[in-house]
């Protein structure tokens, strides 16, 4: 999991898809590398506050020298943050490559110390050239300091610019209190968004009004020469509204409205990648949003956005490439008919109840032809 990130979207999404993993049976959990204790502190809180206070967590300790530093600062590692005062400080302490070293290991331990005091089972360390002598006395160095953990939080006090914290901060450690903090206002809602929605329960909702007019509809079309064409026509007005790639097994209804096949460069169903940086995606910073940040935006003015990641979306079953999502959902083949209990023909309880009505002869067969 990564907690550095600056938009509440971002930090909400990485907590959906922690959420996930947990409730899948994650059996530790490792975080991101960082240098903002508060937000170490955000992830550890995290865990307890979703109910799993008995899972380990493991904290990422990048031994961080001047090179990967400049190169995480200018956003060239997806994903790991180094703030312009972190970069300064770690400059100024670097008049030779010894100075350099030996302060990134320093820095090192004492991030060993605040983890170990603020309750991490583990460290996961890494860094450039770093031998295993040097791992050793990180490890040795940083239980030395740990007993003072609390007075080393001020020197890992790089939060981003604007950043957003799930919880209260606590003026007294420069921490979290465990009271979340206030969400920021809603935007705006879009029409297309709306006309969407709209649309999405019209039709595709079990309590929609065209629900069943739509469902007899795709039982008569189903296996016609007719389904190839409404193939066509469904992928042509999916393209102009998203991008469609003509998957078959459709993720509009999973992601307020947005495609991640074709607008998440690593089609990721369940969650945000850990790449993201100030809500741009990792693949195109500064161009495109990620697909989870636009997403969350869409559905908070409603109040729904806390249903992001509330069910597990399966891979694109690619038997129904090429077909029509539509006829798909309404046949019971695809993944959200499956998760809405949509059943094919002749499997609800209705279609059970008029196969026996049919097959139950209407009156005895008569006998004059014997007589
Ligand atoms: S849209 Fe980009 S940043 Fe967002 S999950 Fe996909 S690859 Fe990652």
């Amino acid at each position: 999991v990564s907690p550095f990130k600056a938009l509440e979207s971002e930090v909400m999404g990485q907590y959906f898809k922690l959420r996930q993993k947990l409730e899948a049976g994650a059996q530790f959990i490792v975080t991101q590398l960082g240098y903002d204790a508060r937000k170490f502190h955000e992830a550890l809180l995290m865990v307890r506050h979703l109910g799993y206070p008995n899972v380990p967590v493991v904290g990422n300790i990048y031994v961080l020298t001047p090179p990967p530093a400049r190169l995480m600062h200018r956003n060239g590692l997806p994903g790991c943050v180094v703030t312009d005062e972190l970069l300064a400080q770690i400059e100024a302490e670097s008049p030779s490559r010894a100075a350099a070293q030996s302060a990134a290991r320093e820095r090192a331990a004492r991030l060993y110390a605040v983890m170990r005091g603020m309750g991490y089972a583990g460290a996961h360390i890494g860094g450039h050239g770093l031998r295993y002598a040097d791992v050793e006395a990180i490890i040795e160095r940083g239980e030395e300091l740990a007993p003072n953990w609390i007075d080393l939080v001020p020197e890992f006090d790089y939060p981003q610019p604007n950043g957003w914290y799930y919880f209260d901060r606590d003026p007294e450690t420069g921490l979290n209190r465990e009271t979340p903090a206030a969400k920021t206002a809603p935007g705006p809602k879009s029409w297309g968004y709306r006309l969407m929605r709209l649309m999405g329960h019209g039709m595709f909702d079990t309590t929609g009004p065209l629900f069943k007019p739509m469902r007899a509809a795709a039982e008569r079309i189903d296996g016609t020469p007719w389904a190839p064409r409404i193939a066509r026509a469904e992928h042509v007005a999916k393209v102009i509204s998203s991008e469609c790639l003509h998957c078959g097994d459709c993720a509009l209804p999973d992601l307020a409205y947005l495609c991640v096949t074709s607008q998440c460069p690593k089609g990721e169903r369940n969650g945000p990648c850990g790449g993201s940086r100030d809500g741009w995606c990792e693949v195109y910073p500064g161009e495109k949003q990620c697909i989870y940040v636009r997403a969350y935006d869409r559905l908070k003015p409603y109040g729904e956005e806390d249903t992001l990641g509330s069910y597990h979306i399966p891979p694109a079953n690619y038997d129904l490439l090429y077909t029509s999502s539509w006829l798909n959902f309404f046949m019971g083949r695809d993944h959200t008919a499956k998760r809405l209990g949509v059943e094919p023909p002749g499997k609800t309880e209705g279609d059970r109840a008029k196969a026996q009505t049919q097959a139950k002869p209407s009156k005895a067969p008569s006998t004059d032809a014997e007589a």
